[in-house]
């Protein structure tokens, strides 16, 4: 590809809203222009990129056996109705009526139309098991979306679905085979990744992994083990009971004034204490209508309203109780609240079992207890895991300790079972002529994500550091002065045309700009390979090969420049 044809069109500065070392990559570079909030033009130079993704993404699907077929984007409300989800998903599902005012969606996600037209298509055991896939535009009103295309509303995603007999070969021919085509993927894309397990909801379970792209900006936590290979979402990775004996209590109750303490940290202050001798009350919603739950953790704790959801007695989705509610059952408000009185459901975190002479919300406002303990001031309560974990804590697997590692999810396979087989009534004849539901996998992969997440785990301060499977240019020819110096143009055209030839992706920077503009803009465009190209070195008949992440290029003489790019991208 030849510069003047294509479009170029990179800015020195980015704009002020990018955070994201790849939002404002993308944008200086040209890769992407923003419409709306969340609406993206995948221009020229970043559609190269998307396109390789896509291609690695292809293969790697096809070669595990899953077929292409391509869903629509605007779907059906019916079939979102009888899932259940019409009502469940919520703000994020955009919703729009055609003009015979019947009511559609924007496709988030496929599951539903997916099931439909197996439910129509599969009615034996012969035709299973099966896996398809597609690569579409999804639409999602976030709330907030950011970072580009990271969390955008309109974006690309691969997503398989597959459907199977029974559990068995939803994990050996549909869960495992998925997983390692996404592992053959991120290694290909050459992304620093690392396969977690991800909450399963309501379906229970240990049937889900995520793929994180770890990056310090990633908006995920996961939490993995020092000695052994436990990964997890932070939304999952389980904190264990305590052993030994309950510290013994020294301390007599007692309650003390606390003028406008609301906070923990207030609270600490106030009274001059470590935070971990505090505890703190959140109160949510029970199962049944006008019932409450208290559940209290340690104040420098991290409460995970994930783990709470799961808890006998909560209601899911997990509510925080209104604020008259609370004042009609602890004759007291949010910061002020404790288990003392309290004669409903109380949980607290194992972090707080063998622990002591609590600071704690008395149930007045402006007034806590110090000198509070399980069982002498109130009753025992249930224990249960109902934080984050934090660094150094024992890893579940019972190998390690735990670390904390930010990361970019990428990629999501999961186990469904049969949450929409049986909601859509997906059933198939078994060997023995007996209807059965199917079995069923949902795989699904970031397209355009993978794209910021790539970047923001290669750039310096030059630009962006592309992969050469997924760069626009696997190589760029930088003449300096190709209009004027016949000598420049000859090399230039000689090496480009050799490596079309061979196949390679090159383009030749023949704009009629100046040779700092032509190189800075190699660098910010991030291609792999670089040939530069000027008078005074072919006067020795030697041109300058440089990887984009060499410090120093190399002379290397002008017969020898191509043979040497495809060398390298060989290798
Ligand atoms: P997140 O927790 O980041 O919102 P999710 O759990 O909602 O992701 P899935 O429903 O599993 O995501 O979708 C599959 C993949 O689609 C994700 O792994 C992610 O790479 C991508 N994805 C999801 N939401 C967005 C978005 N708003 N913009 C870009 N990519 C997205
Ligand atoms: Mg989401």
């Amino acid at each position: 590809m030849k510069a003047s044809r294509f479009f170029i069109s990179t800015l020195k500065e980015a704009p002020a809203e990018a955070a994201l070392a790849s939002h404002k990559l993308m944008i200086r570079a040209g890769l992407i222009k923003a419409n709306a909030s969340g609406l993206y033009t995948w221009m020229p130079m970043g559609l190269r990129v998307l396109r390789k993704v896509e291609r690695v993404v292809r293969e790697e699907m096809e070669r595990a056996g899953s077929v292409e077929l391509l869903m629509p984007v605007v779907q059906p409300a019916e079939l979102w109705q009888e899932s259940g989800r019409w009502e469940f998903y919520g703000k994020e599902l955009l919703r729009l009526k055609d003009r015979h005012e019947r009511d559609f969606c924007m496709g988030p996600t496929c599951e539903e139309v997916i099931t439909d037209i197996v439910r129509k298509e599969i009615t034996s055991y012969k035709q299973l098991p099966k896996n398809f896939y597609h690569i579409q535009t999804k639409f999602r009103d976030e709330v907030r979306p950011r970072f580009g295309v990271m969390r955008a509303r309109e974006f690309v995603m691969k997503d398989a679905y597959s459907f199977h007999a029974d559990y068995e070969s939803l994990v050996r021919d549909g869960y495992q085979p998925m997983y390692d085509a996404y592992c053959r993927i991120f290694d290909r894309l050459g992304l620093n990744y690392r396969p977690v397990a991800a909450d399963t909801g309501s379906i229970g379970g240990t049937g889900s992994h995520e793929f994180q792209v770890l990056a310090e900006s990633g908006e995920d936590v996961i939490a993995y083990s020092d000695a052994s290979d436990y990964a997890a979402n932070i939304e999952l990775a389980q904190t264990l009971r305590l052993q030994g004996e309950r510290r013994p209590s020294e301390k007599a109750l007692e309650k003390v004034s606390t003028p406008n303490v609301k906070t923990i940290e207030s609270l600490v202050r106030f009274l001059n204490i470590p935070v971990e001798q505090t505890l703190k009350s959140i109160v949510v919603e029970g199962e049944n209508e006008g019932e409450i739950v208290l559940l209290l953790l340690r104040g420098d704790h991290e409460f995970n309203d994930i783990k709470a959801e799961k808890l006998a007695g909560v209601k899911a989705p997990l509510t925080f109780a209104a604020p008259e509610l609370i004042r009609a059952q602890f004759g007291a408000d949010g910061g002020s609240l404790g288990p003392v009185g309290f004669k409903g459901k109380v949980y607290a975190d194992f972090a707080v079992e063998k622990g002591a002479d609590w600071v704690i919300g008395a149930n007045d406002n402006g007034w806590h207890y110090t000198g509070f303990n399980f069982g002498r001031d109130a009753a025992e309560p249930e224990f249960a895991d109902l934080r984050n974990v934090v660094e150094g804590d024992p890893s579940p697997c019972g190998k390690g300790s735990l670390k904390l590692a930010r990361g970019i999810e990428v990629g999501h396979v999961f186990q469904l079972r049969d949450k929409y087989s049986a909601a859509m009534n997906a059933a198939f004849l078994d060997s023995n002529g007996k209807s059965q539901i199917m079995e069923m996998g949902c795989y699904g992969i970031g397209i355009t994500r993978i794209v910021a997440a790539a970047i923001e785990q290669n750039n310096d301060g030059r630009g962006i550091i592309w992969t050469d499977a997924m760069a626009p240019f696997q190589a760029v020819i930088v003449p300096m002065n190709y209009k004027k110096s016949d000598a420049v143009r000859e090399a230039a055209d000689k090496i480009y045309a050799e490596l079309c030839a061979a196949g390679a992706d090159v383009l030749l920077d023949d704009r009629d700009e100046r040779a700092g503009v032509l190189l800075a803009d190699s660098e910010l465009l991030g291609i792999p390979h670089r040939i530069v190209i000027g008078d005074r070195g072919l006067k020795e008949g030697k041109v300058e090969y440089a990887r984009r992440t060499d410090s120093e290029a190399q002379s290397v003489a002008v017969e020898e420049a191509a043979a040497k790019v495809l060398a390298a991208l060989r290798a």
